[in-house]
């Protein structure tokens, strides 16, 4: 297998509404739940995992590739070969895409620096009676919406491999988060985003690539773009 060379990937990641990717600490009861921030710069980010984790969990959930939950892990279909199977077992071929973390725009860090993060208050609810529950009230802190970031994946090309076909599947895989939800709360609201000014292997997206998308769905995992014999 030779390398042929890296395509890159770049878009802007705009938030439609606030956004929460927990920072993993549990924090103390009152406290806001923390969002993920840089040790340098104290901005938040987002992890290149969680992009990754959402857009392969939503093409195998859409390709129907998950199995009792689980990631595919084959090693063979596309989505495992862009992805990567995740199992060293079933690890044939070094996986394409490369998810580098996102960080804030100029415009987006000096908006940030100035306005500060936003708490969301929340309240729990207790299960059995519908009430709010006790130690009920929390708050999580969010990104606030129309902050950008920048989007940055870069996809290694292996001779044979049809560099085109992977910029169908990144697009497939940003449509459908664009339609999900990014880190915490998707169902309440938060990690609404959308894509803009998308540009893959040196050529921008065309501006009906959405419904481009709704076009090909049916026939992506079919065709074979990633071939697991050379
Ligand atoms: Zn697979």
């Amino acid at each position: 297998m030779k390398l042929k060379g890296f395509a890159p990937l770049t878009a802007l990641l705009r938030l439609k509404s606030g956004l929460h990717i927990g920072s993993g600490e549990k924090g103390h009861f009152g406290e806001p739940l923390s969002v993920i921030k840089s040790l340098t710069s104290q901005l938040p980010y987002i992890p290149g995992s969680s992009i990754k984790g959402k857009m392969r969990h939503l093409l195998e959930t859409a390709y129907a590739r998950t199995s009792n939950g689980e990631p595919c892990g084959c090693g063979k279909c596309q989505i495992c070969l862009l992805f990567g199977s995740g199992k060293s077992q079933t690890t044939y071929q070094p996986s394409r895409l490369i998810f580098r973390d996102c960080f804030l725009t100029e415009r987006s860090r000096s908006l940030i620096e100035k306005a500060d993060l936003e708490k969301k208050a929340g309240v729990r609810i207790d299960r059995e009676s519908g009430k709010a529950a006790e130690k009920a009230l929390y708050s999580l802190e969010r990104v606030p919406e129309g902050c950008e970031f920048r989007l940055d994946i870069s996809v290694r090309v292996f001779e044979k491999d049809d560099v085109s076909a992977i910029g169908q599947w990144l697009a497939m895989g940003l449509f459908n988060i664009e339609q999900d939800a990014l880190g915490g709360s998707g169902t309440r609201g938060s990690g609404y985003v959308e894509f803009d000014e998308i540009e893959f292997d040196g050529k921008k997206f065309d501006k009906n690539w959405r419904e481009e998308c709704k076009k090909i769905k049916d026939d992506l995992l079919n065709e074979v773009h990633i071939r697991t014999e050379r």
